[in-house]
């Protein structure tokens, strides 16, 4: 077992865990968030998490492990705090991943194949969200993080990135001509950015996903634009609005738009908004990111409020990949609609692509071009894998459970 420092797609450090097995080497790097959740465990810097690996290695390496469970409480164990403060959130996730992708090489599956026979259930392949356009912290001068594209009607997943894949460079082409700053110049999330206002953007993003048959979604990923007192800050938009008025935005932009998902409408703290929204709108997803930070405690409390009818899955926000399949497991339990999500400063790494699939997650979170086709492409290779073996249970109907 050894670990490295390597560059991650933003060039931040981050670091990569190798484990050798029976049949071979698996490898694991680790993703980094910009727009981080207050709730999210906290990571050491890469040089800090190397020399902790070194000194707690041999706990990994003498003990042999039956299965994630016994990896991931040995983790609890050496780090008693619910942040992971003293081993490192990343090192935790790149120790639980490597372990995953190592047990299922020793059982001679793919990731995704050997979750699916964890978990007892049937492969059903989730539906995209791609970063089309973006802001916020993730850069570019809009307030609001990422503009989505998503497909309603799913025959495959490759069918569906090819449509937004088009509809992405189609967007560009009709940036360069209504904005003459665009200069096709992406952000971390390889989104387009832009200097339109965010009405032009949604309606170019309107107009795009008319013509392509697809639907829109919005992360406003709030807590980056609240003051932490009484107002939502726009500050490309020069304005700012409070929750009631921000409540009021999203509820109009809604009926103005093809708008079927929109991820942190209000603050990380602020689940009596949330619940207020998902109970005002129907048949729209309302999903909370940095509101649970794949934490199943701050998911119980959205459950009693009835927050949202939808979660975002990150494994690097809680830290152990134990701890995520709980997390996914309650959120179907509460008949929410779960997605699994890349994150802004990524590598290369496809386990996410595995995650959703080998966890039965109805979406999955991605951007579209540049580093990101690495886990779309992925994605293809495991549905083609699923198709071929003809035990695939599309996931063709609209499911959006309130
Ligand atoms: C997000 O907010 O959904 C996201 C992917 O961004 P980050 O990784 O910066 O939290
Ligand atoms: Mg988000």
């Amino acid at each position: 077992m050894r670990i490295r420092e390597i560059l991650a797609t933003d060039s931040h450090k981050t670091i990569e865990i190798e484990i050798d097995t029976s049949k071979g080497t698996v490898r694991s790097s680790v993703p980094i968030g910009t727009s981080k959740g207050k709730y999210e465990v906290k990571y050491l810097p890469t040089q800090d998490a190397i020399f902790k690996f070194n000194q707690l290695k041999r706990h990994f390496t003498n003990d042999d492990f039956e299965n994630q469970e016994d990896v991931d409480s040995l983790i609890r164990i050496i780090d008693k705090s619910e942040d992971l403060h003293e081993l490192g959130g990343n090192l935790a996730i790149g120790i639980s991943s490597a372990f995953l992708k190592a047990f299922a090489q020793e059982a001679g599956m793919e990731v995704y194949e050997y979750l699916l026979a964890k978990q007892k259930i049937k492969p059903v392949i989730p539906r995209p969200i791609c970063n089309i356009i973006g802001g916020g912290k993730h850069a570019g001068r809009i307030d609001i993080q990422e503009f989505h594209f998503i497909p309603v009607h799913q025959r495959t997943f490759a069918e569906s990135v090819m449509k937004i894949a088009n509809a992405y460079r189609t967007e560009g082409k009709k940036l360069k001509k209504d904005d003459p700053t665009f200069t096709f110049a992406k952000n971390v999330e390889a989104a387009w950015t832009s200097n339109l206002t965010f009405e032009e953007i949604l309606n170019l993003m309107a107009k795009v996903a008319n013509e392509n048959l697809l639907k829109m979604g919005l992360d406003f990923a709030a807590s980056s634009l609240w003051d932490g007192n009484r107002y939502y800050v726009y500050r490309y938009a020069n304005d700012m609005l409070n929750t009631h008025d921000q409540l009021d935005m999203i509820k109009e932009l809604m009926r103005n738009y093809p708008v079927i998902y929109v991820e942190d409408p209000f603050h990380e703290d602020d689940f009596e908004s949330f619940s207020v929204l998902s109970h005002e709108v129907t048949g729209r997803l309302i999903c909370g990111d940095d509101l649970y930070t794949t934490n199943i405690k701050r998911l119980d409390v959205g459950k009693s409020y009835a927050s949202t009818n939808a979660a975002i899955v990150k494994p690097n926000q809680v830290g152990t990949i134990t701890d995520t399949i709980k997390f996914v497991e309650a959120a179907k339990h509460s008949k929410m609609i779960t997605v699994m999500s890349h994150r802004s400063s990524d590598t290369e790494d496809t386990l996410i692509s595995h995650l959703a699939v080998g966890l039965g997650c109805d979406y999955i979170k991605l951007g579209i071009s540049g580093d990101r086709t690495a886990k779309i492409n992925e994605m293809i290779r495991i549905e083609e894998k699923i198709l071929s073996s003809s035990r695939l249970n599309l996931n063709s109907e609209i499911r959006i459970r309130r």
